[in-house]
């Protein structure tokens, strides 16, 4: 079985970042970047905030330059998803789907997060045609028209906001009577004349004619079921960490996000540490995640230095 000293799961800004770290820290490490390569960054367009580049940076050259970076410095990148993992000791033992076993002397986990969605199954069958959880990939489809954007976060206002830039109305869809949003996402919501908040509903149902998505029902909390005409339906309710196949063994809080020790990276298993999006429900932003990759390629170092 191939044995290395510091294996990455995860092709985000944490884990590229990571990787940079330790191939220049000599730990010859090999990073597997799972399904979307580039991370949740990619469902994005233009990065307007990552430092270093005044007039924004598209999300592929980004991600790209970080790969490239780390691939410089010898960091093995490898496409391939981790299917099963036993970390009961070290070395560690890591299966990738494509049936490869590697064992490992350090692991960093940068498996990031994925969009939730409602569960329904009107949700499900019109995903792509018109339902979702992208407004910065999927805006530029709705030009002109009217979309619904479901919850009441940051996330929501950014996207809503956005959207309105774009479309003709813009819905927001609030199962409370506030947003949880900060002060400054929420007045940039009410400086938008064309977002409405629909407060206190609940979705019950997606709308469709087969094809695509006609509209929305909801249900206000005073008992009404109404139907809103739309063209698209964007979810905005927050992230699912991607923990699943590393839960049995690292400790995670009641929203599956891996608890990390301190300020550090280190997870409840030596030699395990944790990076980017999968640890951090908070900041969410592609700097704090590279930061937090830099900080783990460190702490796999000192780990390795010290054993
Ligand atoms: P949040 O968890 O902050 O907000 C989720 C929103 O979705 C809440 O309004 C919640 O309602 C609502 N919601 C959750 N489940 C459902 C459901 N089943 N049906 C209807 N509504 C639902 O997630 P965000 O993604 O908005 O933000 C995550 C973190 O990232 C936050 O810390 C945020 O501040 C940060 N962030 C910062 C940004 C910035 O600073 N520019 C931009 C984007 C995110 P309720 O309030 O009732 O629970």
């Amino acid at each position: 079985m191939e044995k290395v000293k510091c294996l990455i799961i995860g092709g985000g800004p944490a884990g590229y970042t990571a990787a940079i770290y330790a191939s220049r820290a000599s730990l010859s490490p090999v990073l597997y970047e799972g399904m979307e390569p580039g991370g949740q960054l990619m469902t994005t367009t233009v990065v307007e905030n990552y430092p270093g580049f005044p007039e924004g940076v598209e999300a592929f050259p980004l991600m790209d330059g970080m790969k490239k970076q780390a691939a410089r410095f010898g960091a093995d990148i490898r496409r391939g998803t981790v299917a099963e993992t036993d970390l009961s000791a070290r070395p560690f033992r890591v299966k990738i789907d494509n049936g490869t076993g590697i064992e490992a002397e350090s692991l960093i986990i940068a498996t990031g997060a994925t969009a939730r969605y409602l569960g329904l199954p009107s949700e499900a069958e019109y995903r792509g045609r018109g339902v979702s959880a992208c407004a910065t990939c999927d805006g530029f489809f709705y030009r002109k028209k009217t979309v619904a954007v479901v919850g009441g976060g940051d996330t929501a206002c950014e996207e809503a906001t956005y959207l309105a830039g774009l479309c003709k109305k813009v819905y927001m869809i609030v199962r409370r009577d506030v947003l949880r949003a900060s002060v400054a996402m929420q007045e940039k919501v009410r400086a938008m004349e064309n977002i409405e908040i629909l407060w206190n509903c609940n979705t019950q149902e997606v709308l469709g004619d087969g094809e695509k998505v006609t509209g929305v029902r909801l249900l206000r909390k005073d008992g009404t079921v109404f139907d809103v005409e739309l063209d698209g339906f964007f979810l905005a309710i927050g992230h699912h960490p991607v923990t699943e196949v590393f839960s049995r063994w690292i400790e995670t809080d009641a929203e599956g996000y891996i608890v990390t020790d301190g300020k550090s990276s280190r997870t409840n298993v030596e030699g395990v540490f944790a990076a980017g999006d999968v640890q951090d429900p908070r900041y969410r932003q592609a700097v704090t995640a590279a930061a937090s990759g830099c900080k783990a390629a460190l702490d796999a170092e000192r780990f390795l230095k010290q054993k």
